[in-house]
């Protein structure tokens, strides 16, 4: 593998596919955050050259836990990732968290805002921090936080963790790419799911009860035997694992350990099974399933042409002269024509 030289075809910010495989693999963190915006391009040339990449170090991924972490805004969670990070990296484990922050597609603004999140995780040597936007015209959430994945596992981490904001669509994309999916509640804050749909319970492999410190710490044991009973009503998971809930103070570090522990416990529960195998490769279906779709779509939206057909297909969908359905399928009609004859 030769040095980081430069392509002269590529924009001229771009290595060779065997340069940033080669940085990856050296755990070159440089090389790997430009790696990761190289996978989150739209240029179909950037595209491309990230498939091969991916390609290359592929052999290396694959290795880490992968865990989502979801809940609404205020439940904590950059601040319990923050102390849940310490302690991993205090045990001797290597942590990328990749922040995916959904409001952005919307507001084109970020709720991660200005305010430094993690700062402290993000001077440890051993942990590596990415806000992923999911500014997306195209595809669902964040959908190159596969491929980041992959190549934080390339490069030598062993904990991955998927952040994301309890509001809905992002959750399920967030747990169809990770192999343990944590729920961050709050104790005593009524006994509705607060907002957080029942699906989304469905979904935890584990709930933990934040902020369990002070006056809240009593309202968090009864929220943690609240929703423990809860969950016996739910059906049982594929698995056969039972999801735990558990409390934790992130301000005090307290909980840490018994989290990192559940989430070994479902490694070793779910291993022996076959489960945890079994689930990444449904997972990698998925991925092929929902890549076929966004590439139609990329192909669709490159063509001047056919994306003023798509803003034309959009009014009558608006105006009620067509049906979603119909609309689709006259757009990939259109896009077939379109296509050269042989
Ligand atoms: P996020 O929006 O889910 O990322 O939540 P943050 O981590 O930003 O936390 C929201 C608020 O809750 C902040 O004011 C934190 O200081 C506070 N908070 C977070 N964790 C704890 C905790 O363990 N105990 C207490 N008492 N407050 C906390």
């Amino acid at each position: 593998m030769g040095s980081p030289t430069r392509k002269p075809t590529q924009s001229n910010s771009r290595l060779t596919a065997d340069a940033y495989a080669d940085g990856i693999l050296k755990h070159d963190r440089i090389i790997l955050s430009r790696a990761i915006t190289l996978a989150e391009s739209r240029l179909k040339s950037d595209q491309l050259l990230a498939e091969a990449l991916i390609q290359k170090i592929l052999a290396h991924t694959g290795k880490s836990i992968r865990i989502g972490i979801t809940g609404i805004p205020g439940v904590g969670k950059s601040t319990f990732i923050e102390a849940f990070g310490k302690h991993l990296t205090a045990i001797g484990k290597k942590l990328a968290v990749l922040a995916i922050d959904p409001s952005s597609q919307r507001t084109k603004g970020s709720i991660l805002g200005d305010k430094t999140r993690m700062d402290e995780l993000a001077r440890d040597e051993n942990a590596f921090i990415r806000p992923t936007s999911a500014a997306s015209a195209l595809g669902g959430v964040a959908d190159k936080t596969r491929e980041t994945i992959l190549l934080c596992e390339a490069a030598g981490f062993d904990v991955i963790i998927v952040e994301t904001v309890g509001v809905g669509q992002s959750e399920i994309s967030v747990r169809n790419m990770v192999d343990f999916f944590l729920l961050l509640l709050l104790g005593g804050a009524g006994d509705e799911l607060q907002g957080i749909k029942k699906g989304i319970m469905e979904m935890a492999d584990g709930v933990v009860i934040t902020k369990a410190d002070g006056d809240n710490k009593k309202r968090a044991k009864q929220a943690q035997a609240d929703y423990q009973h809860a969950l016996h009503f739910f059906p049982p998971s594929d698995s056969g694992w039972i999801p735990k809930v558990l409390i934790s103070s992130a301000i005090e570090h307290r909980g840490m350990n018994e989290v990192w522990q559940m989430v070994d416990d479902f490694k070793t529960f779910t291993k022996a099974k076959g489960f945890f195998e079994h689930q990444r490769t449904e997972q990698n279906i998925e991925w092929f399933h929902s890549s076929i779709e966004q590439l139609l779509k990329r192909e669709i939206m490159q063509s001047d042409s056919l994306r003023k057909k798509m803003e034309t297909y959009e009014r009558s969908v608006v105006n009620k002269s067509m049906t979603p359905g119909s609309a689709s399928r006259k757009l990939v009609e259109d896009f077939f024509s379109s296509l050269p004859k042989h």
